[in-house]
């Protein structure tokens, strides 16, 4: 600890036309009777004029009056650090007003001065000064503040238990905690909240049920603030059950519902899914202040009902924080980040300064949205807003970078954090898996590994990933091995997926067999879609019809297998069978997610549907589409229909594939952006067979880097080709 914060005072002189009876007696009366700091601090300035040292008294009596005028809180500190050895009971009021002020850290300013001048701590000094310790959590001071009250004999007291409890909970001790509240004889309802709450924040719910329950056994009567606790506990726990009890308890026990209580049962109601009842009560509720309305917001938006939850926050007139964060995280969650993002900038104009939750959920808006421009936009507002040094935010920044295309953008954030954690380097390695840059993956791997980083299964996801995208068999291989060996992690569906994938893209479908065969786990659709597609692209009949067939098993109406079987029994002429498979394929139609993409050009996001006329510029994208299609032909280019899933004519096939949302995307990037500039496409789903070489041709003809975001992987195409090497 260091010196007092403020240790000079800049003292106003007197003026000059007024003059100050300078005895003892009116001076006291004047300095109680200061209603402003400036008056006070004119009295203080006479005081120095006539008395250059004045009493010590005197100086605790301006302290005193100065505590009530100074929010901050800077004048009185600064006349306690002249003050020597300050009376024990003016110690505790500056502690008391401090542990409630915006800058509770100088209580251990007055402590250490408190000890270092022999000033005795009595039992009205711990509890202002541990609460000080618990809002900035500085638990090696609250830790040498307990032994003290231990020495002292006060660590009995109810009140220095009580606190303790809390500073422990607030420092994330929870186990600490319990030690002192259980040696607490007759913990009040006010204990018991700490230590229950402290329980829900480390996500112990169970035990805080239990404690709970021992509560209510102990005849301690819950009040509002421990059953608000309790159904937030509920709601995150999900046990429902347990808070539709609590519910009816309060109903019966006519307990007023204020808005703590009511916000509680609604987030509770919405997280268990049960918006309706969130509702129900919302409609019947008197007090339905803007705590309430934002808990609304926050269920709607969590159970992805958006429009609604807007409804509810275009009503609320004093729109806080948390309110602006839920609505704009609804948003960013459930696909409509340009809405996420459109909001965001309102809420800027309003004034309010964002939150780095807030941030997260804007950060991962943008990299939903994929566009370059305003994720650029978002970083420098992250900068310039100081939230540059968060360590979350900046893993978010690596992976918003990398979904927008620019993996040299990302690892510029990388190299530049003064601190990184598994999360950093997993985001990192993943973005080059995602890209296709393998060797970099399997660098920056070996790198996480001497800067003594430990990978955890996400990572072991990306490095596989990145190792069966390159046909690095024998890499992967020793990779998973030692992921199993060395760190003692045990493989999920995931890392299976990738060892499938690996082997079966290198032709080694005999080993992908058997990483499935001998799997502790039961493979999934993406496992047996993995080995299908190897078969696809290997020519392997017979074991791919099995996949396939595994693959319907667990997903009747999936169109990949749909169309891999039919064209299998078109080929081999097994008529009814393909017309079983055609059958499906019709019914499931209907249900299938439509093919979306964007792009952004001068900080606009415009965005194409399949066969999409909706925008303004329709009749020139199309006619730059027929262009680009006829160019494309000349070299090569033949409409390949054979993933077409719908029973129509051949000829229609061919339009509606010309149609694809990224034909149309791409056809806007070519009329509308500068002639060197690379395009850049988001699109929702896998991207096609057919648009793949479309894609590549299309980058020929025109010299142009197109890249395409499709919903695992990028896609660079340059002079012809994609990085991907045709392997997605
Ligand atoms: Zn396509
Ligand atoms: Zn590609």
């Amino acid at each position: 600890m260091s010196t007092l914060p403020c240790t000079t005072l800049s003292l106003p002189h007197p003026p000059n036309n007024t003059s100050y009876t300078t005895t003892p007696t009116t001076l006291f009366k004047s300095l109680s009777s200061s209603t402003n700091l400036s008056h006070l601090k004119q009295l203080h300035a006479q005081i120095l004029k006539s008395h250059p040292d004045p009493s010590h008294s005197l100086l605790s009596r301006l302290l005193l009056s100065s505590l009530p005028l100074s929010p901050s809180l800077h004048y009185p500190l600064s006349l306690f650090h002249q003050l020597p050895n300050p009376p024990t009971h003016l110690c505790n009021k500056l502690l008391r007003h401090l542990s409630r002020c915006r800058h509770p850290e100088n209580a251990l300013f007055v402590y250490e001065k408190m000890r270092q001048q022999g000033v005795s701590l009595d039992r009205f000094s711990f509890p202002p000064l541990l609460k000080a310790v618990s809002r900035v959590s500085a638990l090696a001071e609250g830790v040498e503040i307990h032994g003290l009250a231990c020495k002292l004999g006060f660590d009995s007291d109810p009140f220095v238990q009580t606190v303790l409890v809390r500073m422990y909970a607030a420092c994330g001790k929870v186990m600490d905690a319990r030690l002192v509240f259980d040696k607490m004889p007759s913990p009040d309802v006010v204990a018991w909240n700490i230590i229950i709450d402290g329980y829900c924040q480390s996500g112990h719910y169970d035990i805080a049920f239990n404690l709970f329950e021992e509560m209510r056994n102990s005849d301690v009567k819950p009040d509002e603030m421990i059953l608000s606790t309790m159904l937030s506990a509920c709601g995150r726990a999900g046990k429902l059950s347990y808070g539709k009890a609590i519910h009816e308890f309060i109903e019966e026990n006519d307990i007023v519902v204020d808005s703590h209580i009511l916000s509680a049962l609604i987030a509770m109601y919405a997280g268990s899914g049960s918006m309706d009842l969130a509702q129900k009560l919302f409609e019947k509720t008197s007090a339905r202040n803007f705590v309430v309305a934002t808990a609304m917001v926050s269920g709607y938006s969590k159970v992805g009902r958006v429009e609604d939850a807007r409804k509810i926050f275009d009503q609320i007139v004093q729109k806080d924080l948390v309110c602006w964060s839920a609505m704009i995280s609804g948003y960013a969650e459930s696909d409509q980040p340009q809405e996420a993002l459109r909001l965001f900038s309102e809420m800027e104009v309003s004034g309010l300064r964002p939150e780095p939750v807030t941030m997260l959920s804007v950060i991962s808006a943008c990299a939903h949205l994929g566009a370059l421009d305003q994720a650029i936009w978002v970083h420098l507002y992250v900068d310039k807003n100081g939230f540059g040094g968060a360590l979350s935010i900046n893993n978010a920044l690596i992976d918003m970078y990398a979904k927008c295309g620019s993996l040299e953008r990302a690892r510029g954030v990388f190299e530049k954090m003064p601190r990184r954690n598994v999360i950093s380097w997993t985001t990192m390695i993943s973005a080059f898996a995602m890209h296709g840059d393998a060797s970099n993956a399997l660098n920056y791997f070996s790198q996480m590994k001497i800067a003594n980083v430990e990978p955890n299964a996400v990572t072991f996801v990306g490095v596989l990933y990145a190792c069966s995208h390159a046909g690095l068999v024998e890499e992967g291989r020793q990779i998973f091995a030692s992921m199993v060996n060395e760190f003692n992690i045990n493989p999920k569906h995931k890392h299976y997926g990738c060892m499938v994938d690996l082997y079966g893209r290198a032709n080694l479908l005999r080993e992908a067999l058997e990483v499935i065969e001998t799997m502790p786990l039961a493979p999934n659709v993406v496992i047996w879609g993995s080995l299908m597609a190897a078969c696809q692209i290997h020519g392997e009949i017979e074991l791919g019809e099995f996949a396939a067939k595994q693959v319907l098993e667990l997903e009747p109406d999936h169109d990949g297998a749909l169309v891999f079987l039919s064209n299998i029994y078109a080929k081999e002429r097994r008529w009814e069978d393909a017309a079983m498979v055609r059958k499906t394929m019709k019914n499931s139609g209907i249900s299938k997610q439509r093919g979306c993409s964007r792009i952004e050009l001068k900080n606009e996001v415009h965005e194409f549907l399949m066969a999409d006329r909706s925008h303004e510029q329709a009749d020139q994208i199309y006619e730059k589409l027929n262009e680009v299609v006829s160019e494309v032909k000349q070299v090569g280019y033949s409409p390949n229909t054979c993933n077409v899933l719908v029973d129509i004519e051949e000829e229609e096939k061919k339009e509606l594939i010309l149609w694809h949302s990224e034909k149309l995307a791409l056809s806007f990037g070519l009329i509308s952006s500068k002639k060197d500039s690379c395009i850049r496409i988001v699109k929702n789903l896998r991207i096609c067979q057919d648009c793949h070489t479309f894609m590549k041709l299309a980058s020929k003809v025109y010299d142009r880097e197109i890249i395409v975001r499709d919903r695992t992987r990028f896609h660079h195409f340059k002079h012809g080709y994609c990085y991907c090497k045709d392997y997605w």
